[in-house]
C-alpha cells in the first residue's frame, strides 16, 4: 500500500475493491450467458381478493436457476442487472414469459409484472407490452405493471406519457412498496395508478403500533376516495389478515396466503 499523507491524498491498493470489481465483472458475464441459456424463471405469488375470498391474480417474481449456485433471488442479481442495463432484456423476457404463461382463450387470471426504472427509461415499454399481449393472447385487463416511486423521480412529461399509455391500453398500474420511500402524495394526483401496494413494513408494524394501524386505514380510505384498489404486501399472520379484512382492504399477498411458486405448481 502506498500512502502519501503529505498531499492529503491516499493511494492505497484495496484488495477488497479489486475483488469486488472482479466479482462484479464475473457476475455480469454470468448474467449475460444466463439470458442466452434461458436460466431465468418466473415464480408466481398469489394475491387474494378479500371480498370474494378467491384468487385475484399472481405477481411474477424473477429467479435465476443457476447451474451451480441453485435458485438465486432477485436481490442478488437485479441491482447489477440495472447497473449494466441488462435488466432491459431481462424485463422484456419477464413480460413475455408472464404473457405466455397466462395468455390464451381459456385463461382469465391476472398477472402482475415488475418493471425496473432502468427498463422504464431505456426501452419502449408500451410497444413491448402491446407485443406481449398480442403475441400470447393476453387480455389487457389480465396484466398489471408494478413500478416503484424510483420511476417517478425523473418527473418529466415522458414519464407521464408512458404511464398514461399503459392505462390507455387497459393495463393496470400499481405503485409498489407504497410508503417505503419518500412517497410524495402528489404522485397520486399526477399519475394514473389503479392500485397501491402497501409496503410490508407497515403491515408488520400495524398489529403492534396504533399509529401504523391508523396509517394503513388512512391509506385505504385515501385510495378508495381516489378510485384506487389496495393490496397489502407481506401478510404473514392471521392477526394481520384479520385486521385487513376488518379495514376493508381489497387484496392481500404474503407468505400466509402462499409463497412464490413455479408456474407448474400454482392452481389456477
Ligand atoms: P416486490 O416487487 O416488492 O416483491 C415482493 C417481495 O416480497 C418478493 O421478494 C416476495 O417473495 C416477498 N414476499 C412476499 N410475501 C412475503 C412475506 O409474507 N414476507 C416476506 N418477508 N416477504 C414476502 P423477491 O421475490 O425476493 O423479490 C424482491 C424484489 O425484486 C421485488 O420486490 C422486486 O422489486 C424485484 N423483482 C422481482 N422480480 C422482478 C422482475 O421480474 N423485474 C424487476 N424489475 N424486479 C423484480
Ligand atoms: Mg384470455
Ligand atoms: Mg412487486
Ligand atoms: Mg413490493
Amino acid at each position: 500500500a502506498a500512502k502519501d499523507d503529505s498531499r492529503g491524498s491516499v493511494y492505497e491498493f484495496e484488495p477488497e475493491f479489486a475483488y469486488n470489481a472482479k466479482a462484479k465483472y464475473l457476475l455480469e458475464q454470468d448474467l449475460m450467458s444466463a439470458l442466452d441459456k434461458n436460466e431465468f424463471v418466473l415464480y408466481y405469488q398469489v394475491q387474494q381478493n378479500l371480498s370474494t375470498g378467491s384468487v385475484a391474480g399472481y405477481e411474477a417474481l424473477m429467479r435465476w436457476q443457476h447451474p451451480t449456485k441453485g435458485l438465486v433471488s432477485p436481490a442478488d442479481f437485479i441491482p447489477l442487472a440495472e447497473e449494466t442495463g441488462l435488466i432491459v432484456q431481462m424485463g422484456r423476457w419477464a413480460l413475455k414469459q408472464a404473457a405466455r404463461d397466462f395468455g390464451g382463450k381459456d385463461n382469465n387470471t391476472r398477472v402482475a409484472v415488475n418493471v425496473s426504472p432502468v427498463q422504464f427509461r431505456e426501452s419502449n415499454l408500451i410497444e413491448d407490452i402491446q407485443q406481449a399481449l398480442a403475441e400470447y393472447d393476453l387480455a389487457p385487463e389480465q396484466l398489471e405493471i408494478e413500478i416503484t416511486e424510483d420511476v417517478l423521480i425523473e418527473d418529466n412529461s415522458n414519464t407521464l406519457n408512458i404511464l398514461e399509455g399503459i392505462r390507455e391500453l387497459g393495463v393496470g398500474l400499481s405503485l409498489d412498496d407504497f410508503g417505503a420511500g419518500y412517497s410524495s402524495l402528489g404522485y397520486l394526483t399526477r399519475y394514473p395508478f389503479s392500485k397501491l401496494k402497501i409496503d410490508r413494513y407497515f403491515i408488520d408494524q400495524m398489529i403492534r403500533d396504533e399509529r401504523s394501524q391508523s396509517l394503513v386505514k388512512s391509506i385505504l380510505s385515501l385510495a378508495s376516495n381516489m378510485g384506487m384498489k389496495v393490496t397489502a404486501e407481506g401478510v404473514e399472520t392471521p392477526e394481520q389478515l384479520d385486521l385487513l379484512i376488518k379495514s376493508n382492504c381489497d387484496e392481500v399477498q404474503g407468505y400466509l396466503l402462499g409463497r412464490p411458486e413455479p408456474f407448474s405448481k400454482i392452481n389456477r
